[in-house]
């Protein structure tokens, strides 16, 4: 009995629906085009993947139909992350991780057992170690990794990113020699290279080949469908990261939803010959904006900020394009169709994309949804310009949760106001959208979502949340992952709620993410996600209580 019901399971896992599926026994959440919570107990699905009926306790009795019990559990759409990284994201899930080695031997272990593993990677890059956890604290060097890997280059990244070490074979392939200065801004002693000096063995390293972009890409989406995630932004898509999207769509492996924003003016040009796509392979790839930048990040005090920064008093950080550059570069993508989505971090930076909207406006009247990505850092007199322009701020609630003490440092006391200013924008009626930018952030919307309600990190700090009215109830929040982020990426007629005509992408979690404190809903986990009424990703720890007989 037990054979057959597993069999069954993989079946249905398996093979495209054949017959309608109704979901039966949930506790369903998710918010209602008004923003408020609904709750359903079931939903049809039918047999092309889409939501034929919302079920809010009316029994169904049909005929010819599956039916997928959820058991009391917590249903709801499958998340959607509004700004990621999706192959950085895949290959980072590929690079050995040294995180939590506690000693230069256990490095030494993990790269062997990696090494062993991957014999036709011809670079072996890692990331995560920090010396300060090993008894010594001594840097490892060259030498060290020499012993373990000697006959193809290894770079292992530390984990503050400022710093990576490289075997021999990595030094010769950067033609790196005894004499060999570091840059200004760099140091380099015996294999370890250190800020400004990594791009002397970072440059070198070799593009990744088609396959490897393949691994990559299957990496990232067994990572999104693990956090709940069935779709996502990708900000800046290059043309060779397409080409593997367009690869996995064909080949019927992309089981998650890519809106793709070429990365730059030139990717623009690169990709689909110049123009958007269609919506294909199921809805599952779209082309359909343009990624810029107006500055740099706040933590390297690369963003542009209209008055200097209070714990560096010389600079305003850095302003990437000029006015006239900046209004030509959207100029060029929003003549060719395309929605526009620039990063603006500083306010300086947050104004100036603003006056760039607002002059594009008039030029492309309509329906644009003209998208400020990150909107960290805004001049509160600017905010209420973005309801009229018609923006879209797309921010990441876990951004402001890591960079509260760092902002704080920044911009000192009295500048913080506009700062990550969740619900005055939403006040303003702006449409938000809720992301993590991955791999920056961890892409698991959870902890997102919250930061969003709470305004605190994952140990509960600051007490009561930092800067507390921002704060957003659990409808706004869940609306950023869902509705919200849907609806930034043209998209809202297709995914971001369970509605009839809508995909059936869902997810099946092991709480009530509507009754939950912010804590606990940080520590959600994802039991199965399905999309397109088919389940794409379950839980092995729920397999193995199926198989004891659960
Ligand atoms: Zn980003």
């Amino acid at each position: 009995m037990r054979t057959t019901l597993l069999a069954l399971a993989a079946l249905l896992a398996s093979s495209p629906a054949l017959a309608d599926t109704l979901v039966t026994n949930a506790n369903g959440v998710q918010v209602d085009a008004k923003g408020k919570l609904e709750r359903f107990t079931g939903m049809l699905i039918g047999d092309d993947g889409k939501v034929k009926r919302l079920l809010h306790g009316e029994m169904l009795k049909l005929s010819r139909t599956k039916v997928v019990d959820a058991k009391g559990r917590t249903v709801m759409p499958g998340l959607i992350d509004a700004h990621g990284h999706v192959m950085a994201l895949g290959f980072t899930a590929l690079q050995l991780d040294l995180t939590g080695t506690s000693s230069l031997a256990g490095l030494q272990a993990r790269l062997k057992a990696y090494a062993k593993a991957n014999p036709d990677s011809r670079w072996i890059l890692g990331r995560g170690w920090n010396q300060e956890l090993w008894p010594d604290k001594r840097f490892p060097t060259a030498a060290d990794i020499d012993a373990i890997v000697s006959d193809r280059p290894v770079w292992l990244g530390r984990v503050d990113g400022h710093a990576g070490i490289a075997n021999s074979a990595a030094m010769q392939a950067a033609g790196f020699a005894l004499n060999t200065q570091a840059p200004t801004g760099g140091r380099i002693e015996h294999g370890l290279f250190v800020d400004a000096a990594m791009s002397l063995i970072e440059s070198k390293i070799p593009a990744p080949t088609a396959a490897e972009q393949d691994a990559a890409l299957i990496a990232v989406q067994r990572m999104m469908l693990s956090n709940g995630l069935t779709a996502a932004a990708d900000m800046g898509t290059a043309p060779d990261e397409w080409s593997a999207m367009e690869r996995a769509g064909k080949a019927g492996t992309l089981n998650v939803r890519i809106l793709s924003y070429a990365g730059g003016i030139a990717g623009m040009r690169a990709i689909n010959g110049g123009k958007p796509s269609d919506w294909l392979y199921g809805d599952r790839l779209h082309l359909g904006g343009v990624k810029l930048y107006a500055d740099g990040a706040l933590g390297s005090r690369g963003a542009w900020l209209k008055q200097p920064y209070a714990d560096k008093p010389e600079t305003r950080g850095l302003q990437f394009l000029t006015d006239d550059q900046i209004l030509d570069q959207a100029n060029a993508a929003a003549s060719g169709g395309y929605q526009l989505a620039i990063h603006a971090i500083g306010d300086a930076a947050n104004a100036q994309v603003i006056s760039t909207y607002e002059q594009l406006g008039k030029k492309y009247p309509g329906d644009r949804r003209w998208r400020i990505e990150h909107f960290q850092i805004a001049d509160p007199a600017d905010i209420p310009r973005l309801k009229p322009a018609g923006i879209i701020a797309s921010m990441q609630p876990t951004h402001q949760t890591s960079d509260r003490l760092m902002a704080e440092a920044r911009l000192g006391p009295n500048r913080l106001k506009g700062a990550y200013a969740w619900q005055t924008i939403e006040k303003l009626g702006v449409p938000l959208a809720f992301g993590s930018d991955f791999p920056v952030e961890s892409p698991n919307p959870f902890p997102g979502l919250a930061a969003a309600v709470s305004r605190q990190d994952m140990n509960g700090q600051p007490p009561g949340g930092w800067i507390p009215e921002e704060r957003m109830s659990f409808e706004q929040a869940l609306a950023g992952f869902t509705r919200g982020a849907a609806y930034a990426g043209f998209a809202e007629t297709r995914i971001g709620s369970l509605e009839p005509g809508k995909w059936a992408d869902f997810i099946i979690v092991d709480r009530d993410v509507s009754k939950v404190d912010p804590q606990a809903l940080a520590h959600t986990e994802v039991s199965e996600t399905w999309v397109a009424g088919n389940k794409v990703w379950e839980r092995a720890s729920n397999a193995a209580r199926v198989e004891r007989g659960r």
